[in-house]
């Protein structure tokens, strides 16, 4: 079995931003104790936990607003997944420090969002029902349309002025495009502001590239991690079986006797050591060659 390595692999800008954030909240730099997470600073259960391990507390809910409610002190570092204006707004009323890891991608697509509705845009935004993006988008305004798939199209509601559909930023970019097109016989004028991230992107790409080079695609990456799901996602939408483990030990799950080339991708929160022990696992099942 040949595995190919397919980059780029480690983590993202955002990804590091956010962790940096969270370091320095740690080293006491504009920070008061407690520090709080809301939510999961980036979407990988082993960089979280080095962070709780090390005093940060994450706290959980089912929205933001619910989590902020939980505290009346200390810090709290809103998560590279971004947060509404009304979350901060609520943070600096209960007195809290906050510190912003918001990846600066999804702060753009807010700005996006709110200059379109200004200038009297209904605006629809493709994303992932529940996910922190999603919230932080629609907590903008209640006019935001959310499509969460490509069913009951023809069921939301109608903007017969200007409309945009726009996404949260680690969606597949060819269904983007592709729910745009269907969107387009029910709503001809709608205009495009696709907003998926470099990182995302570029991991997609390389793993279309991979087409008809390799007969398994290994998935490195949290099953909470949006970008990760789609990189599966993406490889089967194009033909490349695949399969999605968080880390080396889920690889025993599997039979690999069936594939000659194997290639290894990984999200963009997924830590190099992992995807690094992931290769090295593949690499020790009998006749492998890492290439
Ligand atoms: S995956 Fe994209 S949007 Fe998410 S943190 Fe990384 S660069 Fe930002």
């Amino acid at each position: 079995m040949k595995i190919i390595k397919i980059e780029p692999q480690g983590f993202c800008g955002g990804v590091v931003y956010a962790i940096n954030m969270v370091e320095k909240a740690l080293a006491g730099e504009n920070a008061t104790k407690p520090i709080y997470m809301l939510g999961n600073v980036v979407h990988n259960k082993n960089v979280v936990r080095a962070f709780r391990e090390r005093g940060v507390i994450v706290l959980e809910g089912a929205s933001r607003d619910e989590m902020l409610e939980k505290i009346d002190s200390g810090t709290i570092i809103i998560t590279a997944h971004g947060a509404s204006d009304k979350i901060r707004k609520r943070a600096r009323e209960k007195g809290l420090n906050i510190i912003d890891a918001t990846c600066r991608h999804v702060t753009k697509t807010h700005e996006l969002v709110k200059e379109k509705l200004s200038a009297g845009y209904g605006v629809y935004y493709y994303g992932k029902k529940n996910h922190p993006e999603t919230e932080g988008i629609l907590g903008i305004s209640s006019a935001i349309i959310l499509v969460s798939d490509d069913n009951n199209l023809d069921k939301l509601p109608k903007c017969e002025g200007k409309a945009i559909l726009t996404n949260q930023t680690t969606m597949s970019y060819l269904e983007v495009y592709r729910l745009y097109e269907k969107l387009r016989r029910i709503i001809p004028h709608l205009e495009l502001a696709e907003e998926i991230c470099d990182a995302t992107r570029r991991r997609q790409e390389a793993v279309i590239a991979q087409k008809g080079k390799i007969d398994l695609c290994v998935v490195v990456g949290d099953t909470l991690s949006n970008n990760t799901r789609m990189l599966k996602e993406t490889a089967e939408k194009n033909g490349i079986k695949a399969i999605q483990v968080e880390g080396a030990a889920e690889l025993d799950n599997y039979d690999f006797s069936p594939y000659e080339t194997v290639g290894v991708t990984a999200g963009a929160s997924t830590p190099k050591n992992i995807i690094n022990d992931v290769i090295a696992a593949l690499a020790a099942i009998k006749n492998t060659s890492p290439n």
